[in-house]
């Protein structure tokens, strides 16, 4: 068992015992989204924080009806050809009052109740499937296509079995679709979610460790879980021209997954030099604002299949 306290200070959070309990109530929230085991003080822009979450959340509900989430295409690239080897698909939310919402800011709330993730992801996978189906019909090129998949996806029992049911529906080959996974969600006890995994592999999906480097420190996983493919953090990719640990860590991971025999790919690649870097160091794949933004799937064709 483990504690989280929030506390709250008679008189300036509350002059009665009702508002002194419910903003502590808040902050005690504030300590378990710390972590757990935190104590943390109550502060007015808590509550300010709390119902903006509350209003995001409630919106949100109704996205996906009102047509509001689209998906986003970035190319991976390999760097010695310029051939592109892959495609991430990255979730948009059109706000009708509030604009473009960044998944950074949406993803959470919906993880937060749980099955709203799942109906979110749900929808990315069914889009996304939809789409590559789409690429195909056209005659384009043969290009994975990669999405990003929340713990609360892989909580869901049902989860191996949409995405099987998915891809024949859309007579997609299992080996153009990939998951990408964290660390911390792979390294997260939920029960049944390494046996999810595996069953996902077994179908023939590959499994991309998105952020790596930056979750648990554990390596242990890469050698008890099925897994095809490591993506490099962004935050060592922006760095391998002024930081030498950086760069040492870089070409370490991409040394590591060679002897894995794992494809490595490099997140976040902003220019050339840093491009020139990787494809010295044997990198697979790019990926990054030098080649192209997450664009519409409009102006993705145009540019990649053009
Ligand atoms: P991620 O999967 O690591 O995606 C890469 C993020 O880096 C994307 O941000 C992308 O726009 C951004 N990026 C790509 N190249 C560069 C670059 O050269 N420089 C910089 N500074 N950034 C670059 P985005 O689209 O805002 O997504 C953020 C995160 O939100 C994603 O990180 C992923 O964890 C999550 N996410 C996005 N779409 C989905 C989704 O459909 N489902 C779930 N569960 N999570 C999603
Ligand atoms: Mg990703
Ligand atoms: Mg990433």
């Amino acid at each position: 068992v483990s504690t989280s306290i929030g506390i709250s200070v008679f008189p300036e959070d509350g002059q009665d015992a009702e508002s002194l309990v419910k903003h502590a109530h808040t902050a005690m929230y504030q300590a378990k989204a710390r972590g757990r085991g935190c104590i943390q003080f109550f502060a007015p822009e808590m509550n300010r924080r709390a119902t903006e979450r509350h209003e995001l959340e409630k919106d949100l509900r109704t996205a996906i009806a009102q047509d509001q989430l689209s998906l986003y295409f970035q190319p991976q690239i390999a760097p010695g050809t310029g051939q592109i080897i892959g495609v991430e698909a990255l979730l948009r939310w059109h706000h009708p009052q509030k604009g473009l919402i960044p998944p950074a800011r949406f993803i959470p709330v919906a993880e937060d109740s749980g099955h709203l993730m799942v109906s979110i992801g749900n929808w990315v996978i069914e889009k996304a499937c939809a789409k590559a189906r789409a690429w195909l019909d056209a005659g384009h090129p043969a290009v994975r296509i990669s999405v990003n998949v929340s713990i609360a996806q892989l909580r869901d029992e049902a989860f191996p079995d949409y995405v099987e049911e998915r891809l024949q529906h859309y007579r997609l080959p299992a080996g153009l679709f990939q998951i990408e996974l964290t660390e911390s969600i792979i390294m997260s006890d939920i029960e049944g979610a390494a046996e999810r995994v595996r069953k996902i592999k077994n179908m023939g999906i590959h499994i991309a460790i998105d952020d790596f480097g930056t979750g648990y420190s554990s390596l242990s996983y890469l050698k008890d879980l099925p897994i095809h493919e490591l993506k490099i953090d962004q935050s060592f990719v922006h760095n391998i021209l002024t930081d030498l640990n950086s760069a040492a860590i870089v070409q370490a991971i991409i040394r590591m997954a060679q002897s894995l025999k794992l494809r490595v790919i490099a997140e976040g690649v902003e220019n050339q030099a840093t491009m020139d870097f990787l494809a010295e160091n044997e990198c697979e794949g790019v990926q990054g604002y030098y080649f192209s933004e997450p664009i519409t799937p409009a102006a993705f064709e145009a540019q990649f299949f053009g």
